[in-house]
């Protein structure tokens, strides 16, 4: 329990938001498209005048004000392979799904198809949030969508061929649907000579063991790439296991909340499948993982690139067993974040990061009770990551002293853009965080890192506030100390 002494007023912050006004002025592309779209009728007899530039600009305006006659329209000459309707699009939704597809019911029944037509797949949904609106998948014929990042990454295909291609998201929760996802797999299940209905992401939370064997009869398991499994049992994923070892192309598995049940005993292990290609992997509140980590990383055949345990409890023997999990040598990335390790001894994580250090980019040891001693034993090990762009210590409790011991090693790190420390505990008067004492210490801190390089983008930040949930930053940026929530 920590409280800061002046928890800001709500009014305050929401005074702050208002008077910063975001202008973004239409383009007259836009503008025109708005006026145009105003009569369905005259916007689809324009299509077969309209440019290709402006159908990606066109289809947005359409589908965000819901003229579905339009969208229906469009489909059968979309003139680029790819139409990916970005996960942040306003109005995705049944309505607007069921006219995408009566488009490609028009395509697919066309005896001849439009010469214009490119369209071989649809990405419904899938987890590449910073994309917003339409994208047609090329950059170079759409100037407009070049600051964004390429949405297919690459990644292998799932090697199944069809004539067209509808890639999505499954959510499977106990066992039900969203109507979305419901209505998408009932019209695949009756073209599925036509079309390939890719889950390349599927989420199964809560089992029901009908559903899953009902969806795996239509699911190709080699489609999917990202699977997340939540609120399991031992018996559950027992269950699953045959599924998961048909996903030959799965590249990150998320675990939550998976359960260790009371009639399990503590001899009983997890054993997942063995994954040949997966490079992520995540694993949340799942208190199965106690004292069975070593078991549990058997599972990778191939080396990991990025590995994330968060809120579980960690034994001494899972600590001990990491030096000597080759499979997870290569690491890229490791999080361990709310895991309580103060009452641990972390020299093997310390002997585990020599191991890492030729490749360790990303270090994030967040909320992890570290304090002054154990700091001490991981510095030599921390000072060989000299591949490091990010590290993140936050909420640990450090003292001044032992803090600027951190920095003076992570100042020899050239490659990193960006840190985050703890507040020392200096800033804290037994709970009371003092925003002050963290803005006056901060200047002395951040001279130890930029007497040895320049650094990007540091900032210390103390602990929340019970009472508010704001904390306080010291930001390298604005050499100030902010409230933040
Ligand atoms: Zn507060
Ligand atoms: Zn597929």
């Amino acid at each position: 329990m920590v409280i800061c002494l002046q928890c800001p007023h709500e009014d305050d912050s929401s005074e702050e938001d208002t008077t910063e006004e975001v202008y973004s002025p239409l383009t007259l592309e836009k503008l025109a498209m708005k006026r145009l779209l105003r009569g369905e009728a005259l916007a689809i007899s324009a299509l077969k005048d309209l440019p290709h530039l402006l159908f990606p600009v066109m289809f947005e305006e359409a589908f965000i004000n819901g003229r579905t006659k339009v969208l229906t329209a469009m489909i059968p000459v979309w003139p680029y392979p790819y139409l990916y309707v970005g996960m942040m699009i306003e109005n995705r939704n049944l309505k607007t799904l069921k006219a995408m597809l009566e488009g490609l019911d028009i395509l697919i029944t066309q005896k001849v198809r439009s010469s214009r037509c490119k369209l071989t797949e649809i990405n419904w949904k899938n987890e590449y949030h910073h994309v917003t609106g339409i994208w047609a998948g090329s950059c170079k014929l759409l100037p407009g969508f070049m600051t964004q990042k390429q949405p297919v990454q690459n990644r292998p295909g799932c090697g199944v061929k069809k004539e067209l291609k509808v890639t999505t998201q499954l959510r499977l929760i106990e066992g039900r649907l969203g109507e979305s996802d419901r209505y998408l797999f009932q019209w695949a299940q009756q073209r599925k000579d036509s079309v390939h209905l890719c889950y390349a992401n599927l989420e199964i939370e809560g089992l029901t063991k009908a559903s899953v064997i009902e969806i795996f009869k239509f699911l190709h398991a080699d489609c999917v790439q990202d699977l997340l499994l939540g609120y399991l049992s031992k018996e559950d994923l027992d269950f699953l296991n045959p599924y998961l070892r048909q996903m030959n192309n799965l590249l990150n598995l998320t675990l939550c909340h998976i359960r260790r049940t009371l009639s399990m005993g503590d001899s009983e292990m997890l054993l997942l499948p063995p994954f040949h290609c997966l490079q992520k992997l995540s694993v949340n509140d799942s208190n199965y993982v106690y004292g069975n980590l070593k078991g549990f990383l058997r599972c990778l055949k191939k080396p990991l690139e990025s590995l994330i345990i968060t809120d579980c409890n960690l034994s001494q023997s899972d600590l001990d067993c990491l030096p000597y999990c080759s499979n997870i040598f290569y690491l890229k990335s490791l999080t361990l974040d709310s895991i309580n390790l103060c009452d641990l001894l972390i020299e093997p994580l310390g002997f585990f990061l020599e191991r890492v250090g030729h490749t360790l980019e990303n270090l994030e040891l967040e909320s992890c009770g570290i304090q002054d001693s154990q700091l001490n034993t991981l510095l030599p090990a921390l000072s060989q990551c000299s591949q490091l762009r990010v590290v993140s210590f936050n909420d640990n409790e450090f003292s001044l002293l032992f803090l600027k011991k951190l920095l003076h090693h992570t100042a020899q790190l050239s490659q990193l853009e960006r840190d985050i420390y703890p507040a020392p505990l200096e800033c804290y008067d037994r709970d009371v965080i003092l925003s002050h004492r963290l803005e006056k210490l901060c200047p002395e801190l951040l001279d130890i890192l930029t007497a040895k390089r320049m650094p990007q983008e540091v900032t210390f930040e103390t602990t929340q506030c019970s009472n508010c949930f704001g904390h306080y930053i010291y930001d390298l940026e604005t050499e100030n100390c902010r409230y933040e929530i």
